[in-house]
């Protein structure tokens, strides 16, 4: 039966099953890995109602140029199912995946990608390939692009924007220095 809502000038609830709130908690993923100076993306996987993955970028942190938000969150959602099959699982990332990531979703046979931003020049879910949806591949993923977006742009941004200028400011210490 539907209850109604007694208060009816109450806000909406948050909604916990909505792409943006999930997205939010990939987001927060995102701005842990910038915080700890690493490309700020993050990622979570979703299994019914639960997050059974959440995961930062840490290639710097592991020195590992595999340790994408993505492949990290895939790890933790195969060890958590004790499967390697994530048949039924959905999966948050703030940036659109690579290929390598891609790959990975696919043997995984994740259902649903959702990302934030695309990324025109190495995405690899319809920004410059989509491997997610390859007919002579044996699976396929529902791709859903744009969702919070601009909050994820903003901060991939900041953390580059913040990079060149530790760069130029290195270079010209050096500069000084010789
Ligand atoms: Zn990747």
């Amino acid at each position: 039966m539907f209850l109604e809502n007694p208060e009816e000038n109450e806000p909406p609830a948050i909604d916990l099953a909505s792409d943006t709130f999930l997205m939010s908690q990939a987001m927060r993923q995102a701005q842990k890995a910038y915080l700890a100076h690493e490309v700020p993306v993050g990622a979570i996987i979703v299994h019914g109602t639960r997050i059974i993955a959440r995961a930062s970028n840490q290639v710097e942190t592991l020195k590992d140029a595999t340790a994408h938000a993505e492949m990290l969150a895939l790890t933790q959602a195969q060890a958590s199912f004790g499967d390697w099959r994530l048949t039924d699982c959905d999966l948050y990332v703030t940036k659109e995946p690579c290929p390598m990531c891609a790959g990975a979703i696919l043997h995984c046979r994740i259902r649903r990608v959702i990302f934030g931003c695309g990324d025109e020049k190495g995405g690899a879910a319809g920004g410059f390939i989509n491997l997610l949806n390859q007919p002579t591949l044996n699976h396929s993923s529902e791709v859903t692009p744009g969702v919070l977006a601009e909050e994820s742009k903003l901060l991939l941004r900041e953390f580059f924007l913040e990079a060149r200028l530790k760069k130029k400011a290195g270079e010209a210490r050096n500069e000084e220095a010789e």
